[in-house]
């Protein structure tokens, strides 16, 4: 196979990126309703499913509050503040039965529809391919859950108007550690987002990493975030697979990391805007948003790069705690003849500041002290004066299309934490 990118195209690498996106916009937008969408159109082509992975839905029925109850009723739980029914969810028309008083789906709220759409999406091509290869990562078994990921998803409609919908949305955000956890809130009147949300939290299910990444004095994260080379692969190798579930939303991406934000490192929520143009290549691969544009650029800009270059790579560093200097390493060390063309997309997506050399020190070989000569480097480059560094006037151009302004009513935020952007 020919994994070289042709000369004549690669300095386009972006350009092509935002072509292809704008002809898979307007259908993939569309959402996740069964049988209408399938990602694999974009870089995902089905692969080898596996039996063996299995999502498992629960439905979590918010009753209320504890003070609306004097004793708690036999069969339900108490989760922080809430009374909570736990119904195991077995097929599409039980969960309908259970989201209505007919049983009809016309008759769905749309907070119970996005329930439904989460539920939906467990059958897509690409959702079953990453289970797939999330077994094959693990030598045969999902390392936490026995080759389960349960999906939990709190509907809210029993609460009681004294609780407000966004301390619901707060209480119930969503997640992804051992399981996932969904709120029927969080997409209510954007069900399209279902299908790459469900996506981004099984992504974190699937990689294997100890201990989290470090987010921060106030702990949250931005996809135009810049914290540092761990949490960036983290939460990059998420948003990437939410690209892959919904590629019109990598052009969100790309607009949203135009200002940085960084993050004081005493006062906890108080951040600096920088241009991304004023941050070196480096520095910018500890941003989640960047990595992931990465990602999705091997993805697009080789034949099948998702199955012959990413999952392969992923799969085998998973289980050794990888981050993108790893899976890159893993990835040269099947197609040596990748090297150049990943080169041209991350420096592409950089804005031209990612060198040759900057890609030497980036997968240098760990030394004795378990610790990579590029993690180092970027480890420099946290609190360094790119803070304060003069703005620079080179712009993130964009293409001035109706594409664009209609992703303004799109989701900003990063899927399981807000954005301020
Ligand atoms: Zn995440």
């Amino acid at each position: 196979m020919n994994t070289k990118i042709n000369n004549n195209n690669s300095s386009l690498v972006l350009k092509r990126i935002l072509a292809a996106l704008l002809v898979l916009y307007i259908p993939l937008v569309l959402g996740c309703s069964k049988g209408k969408i399938d990602p694999a159109i974009f870089c995902f082509q089905p692969g080898n499913p596996s039996e063996s992975v299995q999502l498992q839905y629960t439905l979590k029925k918010v009753v209320g509050t504890t003070s609306d109850f004097s004793s708690i009723p036999s069969g339900y739980t108490v989760e922080g503040n809430y009374v909570i029914s736990s119904i195991p969810i077995n097929s599409r028309e039980q969960l309908i039965q259970e989201l209505t008083p007919d049983g009809k789906e016309k008759s769905l709220s749309d907070a119970a529809k996005s329930v439904l759409a989460y539920y939906d999406c467990k059958d897509s091509s690409a959702m079953k391919d990453r289970l797939s290869f999330a077994y094959k990562a693990n030598s045969g078994k999902l390392k936490r859950n026995n080759n389960i990921i349960p999906i939990e998803i709190y509907e809210t409609s029993g609460v009681k108007s004294n609780v407000s919908r966004d301390t619901l949305i707060s209480d119930f955000w969503p997640c992804g550690g051992t399981g996932v956890r969904l709120n029927d809130l969080h997409h209510e009147r954007d069900r399209g987002k279902c299908s790459d949300l469900l996506a981004h939290e099984i992504s974190h299910v699937i990689h294997q990493y100890p201990g989290g990444g470090y987010y921060g004095p106030d702990g949250r994260h931005f996809k135009n975030e810049a914290l540092n080379m761990k949490t960036a692969f983290i939460e990059g190798w998420a948003v990437f697979n939410e690209l892959v579930e919904n590629p019109g939303k990598a052009l969100e991406v790309w607009k949203n990391i135009d200002n940085i934000k960084i993050e004081d490192p005493v006062q906890a929520g108080k951040y600096t805007s920088v241009k991304r143009s004023s941050l070196s290549g480096m520095r910018q691969l500890e941003i989640e948003g960047v990595v992931a544009l990465v990602l999705l650029g091997i993805c697009k800009n080789f034949p099948d790069g998702y199955h012959k270059m990413i999952q392969p790579a992923f799969a085998a560093v998973n289980p050794s705690y990888p981050l993108l200097p790893e899976l890159l390493r893993e990835i040269l060390k099947n197609q040596p003849d990748s090297k150049d063309g990943i080169i041209k997309i991350i420096n592409e997506v950089t804005l031209g500041k990612f060198s040759s050399e900057d890609f030497a020190n980036l997968i240098a070989v760990p030394d004795g002290s378990g610790t990579s000569k590029s993690q180092n480097i970027a480890a420099s480059y946290q609190g360094s004066s790119e803070i304060n560094s003069k703005m620079n006037s080179q712009t993130n151009a964009v293409p001035k299309t109706n594409v664009l302004k209609d992703s303004k009513n799109m989701f900003m935020g990063h899927p399981d934490n807000e954005d301020l952007n």
